[in-house]
């Protein structure tokens, strides 16, 4: 409290004059200031300390709860130098939410203090996400005289682990996975001086008293770093060793290139490294994984490695180079040196750029890209414990190449795409959490969102912050869902949330809607689906306005009224919203299994349209169990009504001959997109029906596109005609609801909403119409955005007098 007391106001602010023996009476003036944000553990107190230092101005600098609070004494004209300074000059990592300033009288200072962190009280001070090796430290990696040359866990105050070593708050050594390393002399001296860029860095460390890279074999014995491997080290040999350390990595390097699978530890994780234009290698990997189809990232060294494999717009440069550095998907260039089995039946490819020292190293060493995917069998969470990834990629793995430095908490990589010059994110992980999604109206009470049920995120949530989860994954089996138990109680410490509201989804059997169920003594809230996607849209963009047409497009959401949904046109705000219209619903012969084979909905939807099928080669391929599944569908056995756009995608995919069964969520239509041809402008007609809510008929898109396959009219051409109907279908809904509710602004939210295609001809259509279009640039639109939506959802109802419902009844 000895800093919070210091913080009251002292006496009427006034200035006073300094008399200086034989110079000009200089008028004084001494300012307390409050700075709030991510402003710990990212070198604010040294910037602030150099920064009124070198403008001759006294004071002090210190941390407490709420951030840095810091008084500065001297000439009114550099006192506001300095708060000029202070935030447009502020350290990369640190971001600023709001700095506060009050005038107090002056004491006298004659020097400038960092004084000792305040007591520990309420937490609210805010981590950093995990950041990518700075200039500064990639400079001293490859420089063959400074101490941590070559060193692979050189890192800063600018750079370097946060989230993924963080056991505990306040950010301290002590409580990260740091602690069991004593630092070194040198070490020490860097970490307590303020003129220092280590200075209070955490994870400091170097050849003697850091981490160190093992590189064990497929049965997780240490593997001797071979002579061979030795000799290609540069650099002096020194009494830290610093050579022998390099062993392991240049022997795994070696690896690489002979074609094996290396597991090499990271950040959040360990990965799955193969030579990316090896295709034996990574047709072993794919094989060993159990991954059928799914692309897989992979790594090049620098923008240059990434524009020979890929077309790399400035945005997507800019997204490369950022220091979350997520895996960008590129459109991947004819002849690039990738594998086949890198991305099977794609035309993009998931890049990113070295963000950790021992990736610039690995790189470097094995002198071509390689592919990075996730240490994991199959759809199983990604492996951060030592142990169990020795034993869960045994099997997988040639070789291991890890260290000592454990990582707390499991932590995907981010994956995100461009679209219109700025992010679309696809997976918001690695690098971005845990720093809050600021929204545009605050959290009334303390609340936790508990997500959807594939692509999990939860939210925890207080004041204006909305803290985000990492991406836990699928809740469907006992690793994810102790991922989710977990990291809720995880960021509950870290953030100090005691949630007195509980968000959840109305699907009764997701696993996060049950746990939002068993959560004791709290005010639990229900979201429909597509509002909380919604709803994430709008908080996504700051958006403060009323009511917006609302697209929700995906493949599964639980209605109101108890059928699936995702094919919405909503109006809707954060309180609430009105179902205004959705795609006409059909049955999806088998349920789960519709999902898995898209043939069944081109069954569904052939005959909710009243074609005969038989002359088609889908009823040809599938004949054996073609008519049991359309009389399932007909009578309503085991084939729920959904009005879901994805499922419209899967039908017309398996129509074209696309694929008739899929081996990961989304396949299909990833796949008609992929094969639509971006030229063709004409577009399949579809009718709304009248009423409220209207029904768009998409079952005459089916027709069409199965009269035009008939025809003989090009398949790519068809798909993009398909792509062109669906995006007539959004404007169309989106006019009569402008007429009807004189609304003109359309979010448009919803897994279906990552095909680029459809987004492109969705948003141009729109803008041409003159509506105001918001799309996602902060979250996923898929359901990793639905935990923020539940939250400000949430948040809305439980405002004093909002009288508001979350879901229509
Ligand atoms: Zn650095
Ligand atoms: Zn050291
Ligand atoms: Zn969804």
């Amino acid at each position: 409290m000895r800093f919070w007391l210091r913080w009251k106001p002292t006496c009427p602010a006034r200035p006073s004059s300094k008399f200086i023996p034989n110079g000009p009476v200089v008028t004084v003036i001494r300012t307390a200031l409050r700075v709030e944000g991510i402003v710990q553990g990212v070198g604010f107190r040294p910037f602030v300390y150099s920064l009124a230092t070198g403008l001759g101005l006294g004071g002090l600098v210190g941390n407490d709860v709420d951030g840095v609070f810091a008084e500065v004494e001297g000439p009114p004209a550099a006192v506001g130098e300095f708060l000029r300074r202070l935030a447009a000059e502020a350290p990369p990592l640190a971001s600023i939410e709001r700095i506060t300033t009050r005038a107090m009288a002056p004491a006298g200072a004659a020097s400038f203090e960092i004084v000792p962190s305040g007591p520990d009280g309420r937490r609210r001070t805010l981590v950093a996400a995990d950041t990518a090796t700075c200039a500064d430290c990639l400079r001293e990696l490859a420089d063959p005289a400074d101490r941590r040359f070559r060193y692979p866990f050189i890192n800063c105050t600018n750079c370097g682990p946060r989230f993924t070593i963080v056991r505990d708050v306040p950010y301290d050594r002590p409580f990260t996975t740091m602690s069991g390393f004593a630092m070194c002399g040198l070490c020490a001296a860097e970490y307590r001086d303020p003129g220092d860029r280590r200075y209070h860095a955490q994870p400091v460390c170097c050849p003697a008293c850091g981490p160190r890279l093992t590189l064990l074999d497929a049965a997780g014995q240490p593997c001797p770093a071979t002579p061979a491997a030795i000799s290609l080290t540069a650099g002096p040999l020194d009494p830290a060793g610093q050579r022998d350390r390099a062993g392991p990595l240049e022997a795994a390097a070696g690896l690489l290139r002979d074609g094996r699978i290396v597991a090499v530890k990271g950040l959040g994780g360990y990965h799955l490294a193969a030579d990316a234009a090896d295709q034996d290698a990574v047709a072993a990997l794919r094989a060993r994984k159990h991954r059928e189809d799914k692309p897989f990232a992979v790594l090049a060294a620098g923008l240059d490695a990434a524009r020979a494999l890929c077309e790399v717009s400035d945005a997507a440069a800019a997204l490369l180079t950022s220091r979350a550095r997520p895996i960008v998907l590129l459109p991947r260039l004819p002849g690039a040196a990738v594998a086949a089995a890198a991305a099977p039946g794609n035309r993009d490819l998931g890049v990113m750029l070295p963000y950790t020292p021992l990736h610039h190293l690995l790189i470097e060493a094995v002198g071509r890209p390689i592919v990075l995917t996730s240490g994991n069998v199959s759809d199983e969470p990604i492996a951060y414990r030592d142990a169990d990834a020795l034993d869960r990629l045994a099997g997988i793995a040639d070789a291991f190449l890890t260290h000592d430095r454990a990582i707390h908490i499991r932590t995907d990589d981010s994956v995100t795409r461009v679209f219109r010059g700025r992010p679309l994110p696809v997976r918001r992980s690695r690098g971005y959490v845990p720093e809050p999604v600021a929204v545009p109206v605050g959290f009334p009470r303390p609340l936790l969102a508990c997500g959807a049920e594939l692509k999990n995120t939860f939210c925890l949530a207080r004041d204006r912050h909305a803290f985000v989860s990492h991406h836990i994954g699928d809740l469907e089996n006992a690793e994810t869902l102790r991922s989710f138990t977990e990291g809720i109680e995880h960021f509950r410490r870290l953030f100090d949330v005691d949630p007195r509201v509980v968000a959840y989804d109305l699907h009764p059997e997701y696993l996060s809607t049950k746990y939002a169920l068993d959560t004791g003594d709290v005010d639990l809230i229900g979201v429909q689906h597509h509002h909380a996607h919604i709803a994430a849209c709008l908080a996504d963009n700051g958006w403060d306005g009323g009511r917006v047409i609302g697209v929700a497009f995906d493949g599964t959401g639980y209605g109101t009224d108890g059928t699936i949904w995702g094919g919405e046109f909503l109006v809707a705000d954060y309180a609430g919203f009105e179902r205004a219209g959705h795609l006409a619903p059909v049955p999806m012969p088998g349920g789960q299994a519709a999902i898995r084979q898209p043939w069944r909905m081109a069954a569904a939807y052939l005959d909710a349209a009243g074609l005969d099928a038989d002359r088609l080669d889908i009823a040809r391929r599938n004949s054996a169990r073609w008519p049991a599944v359309v009389s399932m569908a007909r009578k309503g056995v085991s084939a729920p009504l959904t009005s879901s756009a994805g499922r419209l995608f899967d039908a017309v995919a398996a129509l074209l001959g696309v694929r008739d069964t899929i081996n990961y969520e989304g396949q299909a239509a990833i796949e008609l997109e992929q094969l639509a041809s971006p030229a063709e402008q004409a577009a399949y007609p579809a009718s709304l029906e009248p009423g409220g809510p209207f029904r768009v008929r998409a079952a005459d898109l089916v027709c069409a596109v199965a009269g035009d396959l008939a025809a003989g009219v090009p398949r790519d051409v068809i798909a993009a005609r398909f792509h062109n109907g669906v995006a007539g279908v959004v404007e169309a809904a989106s006019l009569r609801l402008r007429e009807s509710h004189a609304l003109t602004t359309v979010a448009l939210s919803g897994g279906v909403f990552q095909n680029m295609l459809l987004l492109n001809q969705v948003v141009t259509r729109l803008e041409t119409r003159g509506f105001g279009v918001l799309t996602h640039s902060r979250v996923p639109c898929n359901d990793g955005g639905i935990s923020l939506g539940q939250a400000v959802v949430a948040a809305a109802s439980d405002r004093p007098g909002s009288g508001a419902q979350p879901a229509d009844s």
